[in-house]
């Protein structure tokens, strides 16, 4: 039998499909091609087995801690000028420690390491940074004040029925644009880390002890650094714990790890784990789910897309991606529109958020001004399903998230926002004007007119005669 022809109407309406499809800003085509990179490509990794590369405990021992160890993987493809460049950086730049699991340099590309935009956030150059302004004026270690509001150490009490706890202070890989900076990691030559005081097993029983006798907390979530680096015995005692504490109704585990060391997440030992606290909670009616941290379509792997489908199937309310807009990295709507197709076709990842990347030290050339991230949430509108069309929100110092377009007013030439909000924090209960009061949020500098950056080039001058 030969071709079956089409009628003049279905070719019409294919021929109307696809002028509809060519005369968009964004041109969306189901892609089904969908592998693994091959790791062997790469110099250092091209004697390693399927079976190492998907062991995690390989895969952690191989992470990269130095230029050494980049060397040795990239081989060739390491040029000088960009080993000194990231040498140049760990020295006078950089706020996180260099480790970087194989699973996450795989996805880079080693043919242009310089503009790749995975290297750009897991080994930043310091040509990457803002040569005038490194830092904004008002930028912070601990940025969003988290141990500000800490009730217990390490359980920060910011929104009125929600909590995050940071079981740990350690992630399996370090990204240079870390918001718990101040806490997370090694201390680097420019950062001496805060550490916890107590010992792990008495904070946990503190944080316990703060859920059990605070009925109006119904919202935990589980982070760190990342949990993907607690043992799954002690997550699994901990989140059972927690289970049993009637008024906690929604549990979210925090980790990029399910991205940046997807084997962990399919190892027996945490797969057992995690499918008995998944049993708990469906058994108890309560919402688990894990929250994890993509910013670019290249880190959606079919390992990825594994250990997310795993969680699903054990009972796992969800797997949602908050990921953290930057420029140069994926502050396009081509880019972003990328990744929440990849997770939604592929991964078994839900789009969820994007974050503006905060305002710590050495971060200006990552960030981007409120305006551009209003007219990225414009320009990703109605491509995706609304349900899993992510929602850009700015973290304000004091505030907590807002979506951007919620700002109360702004200055575009000072690129200085204000905000409000509609809740105390743990830190202001007797403040008389915390909920009538305007809260500021800063634009890049480099971003503003030239008036604009004039204005806080007087203020610093200001600044430096305050302190002489
Ligand atoms: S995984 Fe999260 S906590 Fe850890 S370094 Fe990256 S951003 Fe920070």
């Amino acid at each position: 039998m030969g071709p079956v022809s089409q009628s003049p109407k279905a070719e019409a309406a294919k021929t109307v499909g696809s002028a509809v499809n060519q005369k968009q800003p964004y041109k969306y085509s189901y892609n089904p091609d969908f592998v693994e990179p091959d790791w062997k490509r790469l110099p250092g990794y091209a004697n390693v087995s399927q079976k190492d590369w998907e062991d995690a405990m390989w895969q952690r021992r191989n992470s990269v801690k130095d230029l050494a160890g980049l060397k040795a993987v990239f081989g060739s493809y390491l040029t000088d000028a960009v080993a000194l460049d990231i040498l140049r950086d760990q020295k006078d730049r950089a706020t996180m420690s260099m480790l970087v699991p194989p699973q996450m340099i795989n996805t880079m590309n080693e043919k242009d390491l310089a503009n790749d935009p995975i290297r750009r956030y897991m080994v930043p150059m310091f040509s990457d940074r803002d040569p005038v302004w490194p830092s904004h004026p008002h930028s912070a270690r601990d940025s969003l004040h988290e141990a500000d509001m800490w009730v217990a150490e390490g359980l920060t009490h910011r929104y009125p029925t929600k909590v995050l706890a940071e079981l740990l202070s350690t992630c399996p890989q370090y990204c240079g644009h870390c918001t718990r900076m101040d806490l997370v990691g090694q201390s680097v030559p420019q950062v001496t880390k805060r550490k916890f005081e107590a010992q792990q097993p008495e904070r946990h029983a503190k944080i316990l002890e703060y859920l059990k006798t605070t009925r109006s907390v119904r919202d935990i979530v589980v982070s760190g650094g990342d949990i993907a680096n607690v043992p799954p015995q002690v997550l699994e005692s901990f989140i059972l714990q927690v289970l049993d504490i009637d008024n906690i109704r929604d549990i979210r585990l925090a980790s990029k790890g399910m991205a940046g060391l997807p084997q962990h997440f399919l190892a027996d030992k945490t797969m057992e784990a995690f499918d008995r606290m998944a049993k708990k909670a469906v058994q108890r009616g309560v919402n688990l789910a894990l929250h994890t941290h993509i910013n670019h379509a290249q880190s959606v792997t079919p390992l990825v897309a594994k250990a997310a489908r795993k969680l699903l199937d054990m009972g796992f309310r969800d797997v949602r991606n908050q990921g953290v807009l930057m420029r140069n990295i994926n502050n396009s709507a081509q880019a972003l529109l990328d990744l929440c197709f990849r997770m939604q076709d592929h991964g078994n990842i839900l789009p969820y958020y994007f974050y503006m990347c905060d305002m710590i030290p050495n971060s200006e050339h990552w960030r981007i001004s409120v305006a551009e991230a209003q007219e990225l949430q414009h320009d990703i509108m109605g491509y995706l399903p609304g349900f899993a069309t992510p929602r850009i929100v700015c973290d304000v110092p004091f505030v907590g998230k807002r979506w951007v377009h919620q700002l109360h007013s702004y200055d575009k030439v000072k690129g200085i926002s204000y905000w409000t909000k509609n809740y105390r924090t743990s830190i202001e209960l007797d403040s008389a004007d915390a909920l009538s009061r305007l809260y500021e949020y800063y634009d890049p500098i480099d971003t503003l007119p030239p008036e604009g950056q004039d204005f806080w080039k007087r203020e610093a001058v200001k600044a430096q005669h305050r302190a002489s």
